[in-house]
Order: structure tokens, then C-alpha cells, then sequence
């Protein structure tokens, strides 16, 4: 059977932080399913086509990543595809607090699958698609924290500010 794991996010839009833990995972897992988690309460810059398109043109036509969509809890998300972990990714002693919550949750409401955490290349170590965002709305040039085709996009949509 195929070692399946979930990674789930945002992706608005994919940076090389991501790709960076998209690679090592799967030097740990047969297949990973890309999941973009439809959050009611977050406001995207990318629609969900755009980010899916990003996606698939930075992983390439590899078929050991999926890319899909899911609404509702990760945990059941992870279940109902067959997935034995859940893939996050750390950065900063930040994210340490949300993740150790989210984690225990999930395990709480579901025992069977794991949630693993993975670091990114030092150099991506601070990126984000939050200041990925900011930097690039006020123009400055991120074209080494993403895809050269995301960061077109990024000037296209945000525009010169400033
Ligand atoms: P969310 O909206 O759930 O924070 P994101 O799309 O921002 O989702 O990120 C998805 C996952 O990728 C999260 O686990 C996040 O910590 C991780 N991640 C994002 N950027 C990096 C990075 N530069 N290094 C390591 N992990 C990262």
C-alpha cells in the first residue's frame, strides 16, 4: 500500500517554503495530496483556480503529488483519502504554538493518522505567502522566495504601490 500523506494549507500562493516541504516530503511519503483548505474566515488574493494552477505549475506533472481541494475538518479531509499523516511545515518558534494545538486536536479527533512536522531549507526559513504578499504589494522583488511565474503574478495582481 502507498504511504500517503496530506499536506494542507493555503497556498495564497505557493512559495518556495512550500515546495521546500513538498520535496522532503516526499522523500518520506509514496504520495502526497496538496490540500487547499476552503477557510470561511480567511480572504484570499488567489482564487482557488489560480492557487491550483501555481501549484501544479511549480511541482510540475509529477503523479506522486495530487492537488485538490477540501472543505471541513483536515483530520476527516486525511481519513476519507486514505492518508496515514498529515504534512506541516515549522518556521519560526511562531508557528510552534498553533501547530501544537492543532496537532493535539486532530489527534484527539482521530488517533490513527500523525501529524509530522518538517522544516524547510534555511533560506526559506522565513518566507511566507503573508510577507511574500506584503513585499511584493509595495514592490519589492521576491522572485527568490517564489517560482518566477508566481511572482509575476503576484506584481499583477498587487501592482506597483509606492
Ligand atoms: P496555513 O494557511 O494553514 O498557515 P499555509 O499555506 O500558509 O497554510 O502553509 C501550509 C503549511 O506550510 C503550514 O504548515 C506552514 O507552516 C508551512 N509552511 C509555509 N511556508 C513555510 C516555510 N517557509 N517553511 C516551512 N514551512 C512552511
Amino acid at each position: 500500500m502507498p504511504l500517503i500523506a496530506l499536506y494542507p494549507g493555503s497556498f495564497d500562493p505557493i512559495t518556495n517554503g512550500h515546495l521546500s516541504i513538498i520535496e522532503r516530503g516526499l522523500h518520506v511519503f509514496d504520495r502526497l495530496i496538496i490540500g487547499m483548505a476552503h477557510n470561511t474566515r480567511k480572504t484570499t488574493l488567489f482564487t482557488e483556480d489560480e492557487r491550483r494552477e501555481m501549484i501544479r505549475r511549480s511541482v510540475g506533472d509529477d503523479p506522486r503529488v495530487e492537488i485538490a481541494s477540501f472543505e471541513g475538518l483536515t483530520i476527516e479531509y486525511a481519513a476519507k483519502r486514505g492518508a496515514v499523516g498529515i504534512l506541516r511545515g515549522l518556521r519560526a518558534v511562531a508557528d510552534f504554538d498553533y501547530e501544537l494545538q492543532m496537532a493535539n486536536m486532530n489527534r484527539k479527533l482521530n488517533p490513527a493518522i500523525e501529524t509530522l512536522f518538517m522544516m524547510s531549507s534555511d533560506e526559506y526559513f522565513f518566507v511566507s505567502s503573508q510577507n511574500v504578499k506584503e513585499v511584493a504589494g509595495l514592490g519589492g522583488d521576491v522572485s527568490k522566495l517564489v517560482p518566477g511565474f508566481v511572482a509575476q503574478m503576484l506584481a499583477a495582481r498587487l501592482g506597483r504601490k509606492g
